[in-house]
């Protein structure tokens, strides 16, 4: 067997009887094996994937009908609780811990006939762009060894371009999905806040969290979002609206859109000069095709990456309080004298530096002295940018942006210096920060053998509009 391009061609084999969930089950589990130094997966659910698979072919051999999903094979991040399965979030904290129940999502995802085979690598508690903050080990790039697939759902986006599960799951708080898409050359979908719930996530920042999807292709990307999107009794950021058929609405309509892009962004001089002409050149030829490109005036393109990290490491600092030794966590073997001393050994031993850099920034921000300096005044701009968003789109279908400000870079060049990896994340925060569902499509080639792709963004719960126009974009780019 071979791997499959689609879930439809897949699931044409299926019903041709060319093959089963069982074997391709197997298939992956040895391609799993085979590429195991990419350190993708940090544990391969087998035994739970086979009974699954075994099941489903049961019920297609009964003449049961077959699920959206059937025998779709997903690996998940390691923020994503599967009862009776390990998860940690990629923290020494959460070693050993066993999910008491399953997230919304994968709950969903099982229901519509899909197969988890594994937890995937990812930086702790999802906090960092390039996966070299796990706890496990970094995950290597598939196309490049020497650089990072990003983060931080590095593992599940290196388990889509190497081929070892169909789909996957991540989580983006500030472009997490996005991001490691764009380094990895695939696709990556996050959904508008409140489009997808949140229960069974592990939190970074609740009120940016949103789980994402990472695929080989749109239609894989939108059967997904259709089937883990909608209202939940146990979470509820989850929005009630009804959720429309995101699998049906790719056809490409002839019509011309418009588009804006933000100046500061292409004239950003962290911007890579080949990044900014292929983007512009792109443009050059959406023009040629009759749509409107049109350069805005954003202003706030530098406070973004400060108010995002303000808001997202004070929301983490009391997120991740629980984690103590006592309710959840590493309990330190160490002698104490007092609970005090207690807890400082069990989360000083149990988190890694960057997650406690993170949470000692958001105590600072949230402290008496500096709440209204630092927090009142991120959430501020934090509701200017939402504002001006809507005038945006008032004018516009979709702004446009690069994903990243440079191709994946190789191990070790930004570990020395946090603000350098966080300004990484220029482009991708802005979605997060106002709500807006956003993807990024691999369409575009580096020089240096690399690829990297163009961020998409509609308005709020807008997700048909952001599928229908990625797809002329995708066109358009051939
Ligand atoms: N790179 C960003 C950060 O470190 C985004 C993380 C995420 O989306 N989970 O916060």
């Amino acid at each position: 067997m071979s791997s499959y391009e689609s879930i439809a061609q897949f699931h044409t084999a299926l019903k041709n009887h060319s093959t089963t969930c069982q074997s391709v089950v197997e298939f992956y589990l040895q391609e799993i094996e085979a590429k195991k130094h990419l350190n993708a997966y940090i544990t391969v659910f087998t035994d739970s994937a086979r009974v699954l698979a075994r099941k489903l072919d049961e019920d297609l051999a009964a003449g049961r009908p077959m699920l959206p999903l059937h025998g779709v094979v997903i690996g998940i991040k390691d923020v994503l609780c599967y009862k009776g399965h390990p998860v940690s979030a990629a923290s020494q904290m959460l070693e050993n811990f066993i999910a008491p129940y399953s997230a919304t999502v994968v709950q969903k995802l099982i229901d519509a006939g899909a197969i988890i085979i594994g937890r995937l690598n990812c930086d702790e508690f999802a906090m960092g762009s390039s996966n070299e903050n796990s706890a496990y080990g970094p995950t290597l790039n598939h196309l490049d060894n020497t650089r990072v697939p990003g983060g931080s759902s590095g593992g599940s986006a290196v388990a889509v371009q190497a081929g070892l599960c169909m789909v996957s799951l991540g989580s983006d708080t500030g472009g997490s999905v996005r991001q490691p898409a764009d380094f990895c050359g695939i696709y990556g979908l996050k959904p508008s806040y409140g489009r997808v719930s949140r229960y069974g996530l592990i939190a970074y920042a609740s009120s940016f969290d949103q789980v994402g999807i990472l695929g080989k292709n749109l239609a894989d990307t939108a059967l997904v979002l259709e089937i883990i999107a909608g209202a939940d009794d146990f979470d509820s950021t989850a929005s009630p609206q009804p959720v429309p058929a995101y699998a049906t609405e790719l056809e490409i309509r002839p019509t011309t859109k418009k588009f804006a892009y933000f100046k500061e962004a292409v004239e950003h001089p962290s911007l890579d000069p080949e990044i900014k002409r292929g983007i512009l050149s792109y443009f050059d030829r959406l023009r040629a095709q009759g749509h409107t490109v049109s350069a805005v005036d954003f202003s706030y393109l530098d406070y973004i990456v400060p108010t995002y990290y303000i808001l997202t490491t004070a929301e983490a600092s009391s997120n991740l309080s629980r984690f103590d030794g006592v309710r959840y966590g590493h309990r330190s073997s160490r002698p104490i004298s007092d609970l005090a001393e207690f807890y400082a050994f069990n989360r000083s031993e149990g988190f890694g530096s960057e997650v406690k850099r993170r949470i000692m920034l958001g105590s600072f921000v949230l402290s008496a002295g500096y709440y209204d300096a630092y927090f009142t005044k991120a959430q501020q701009v934090r509701r200017q940018l939402y504002d001006q968003t809507q005038l945006i789109f008032k004018d516009f279908d979709a702004i446009l942006s690069p994903t990243a400000p440079s191709p994946a870079f190789r191990f070790g060049e930004k570990t020395d210096d946090p603000i350098e990896m966080y300004l990484g994340d220029i482009y991708t925060v802005f979605a997060n920060l106002t709500g807006i569902p956003a993807i990024s499509l691999p369409i575009f080639w580096h020089s240096n053998g690399m690829p990297y792709g163009l961020q998409v963004m509609t308005n709020r719960f807008e997700e048909i509009s952001l599928l229908q126009v990625s797809a002329l974009l995708v066109q358009s780019s051939n």
